[in-house]
């Protein structure tokens, strides 16, 4: 699934609806140092809308991403996997004997 972008338009109506400030903490905004973010991450179904975009600087678009989207999205997908009997694979802890051999013993077993 590619990432659906903002088109100039909603971009435009939404830089006009922010007035030179983050939409968020209300600091004004400098030139070229604002992003247009999806309130629903793409990720997650949030289209590419005026409803769904807000203009953040760069600050608040970062913790935004970093705080709310990657772990809602990790969550997500975590979710999806377990629905459908994904798991992380085995890990390796060490040795342990086996018959008298050492063989490599696994976090779990299938
Ligand atoms: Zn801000």
């Amino acid at each position: 699934m590619s990432r659906r972008d903002f088109s100039k338009a909603v971009k435009r109506a939404a830089a006009a609806r922010a007035d030179g400030h983050c939409e968020a903490c209300t600091a004004r905004l400098a030139y070229g140092q604002y992003h247009y973010d999806h309130v629903l991450p793409d990720w997650l179904g949030g289209e590419p809308e005026l409803e769904n975009c807000q203009v953040l600087c760069i600050t608040c678009h970062r913790l935004k991403t970093a705080d709310m989207d990657v772990p809602r999205i990790a969550k997500t997908k975590r979710t999806s996997d377990q629905a459908i009997s994904i798991r992380k694979p085995r890990q390796i802890r060490g040795w342990r004997k086996f018959n008298g051999e050492a063989v490599r013993a696994a976090s779990r077993r299938d």
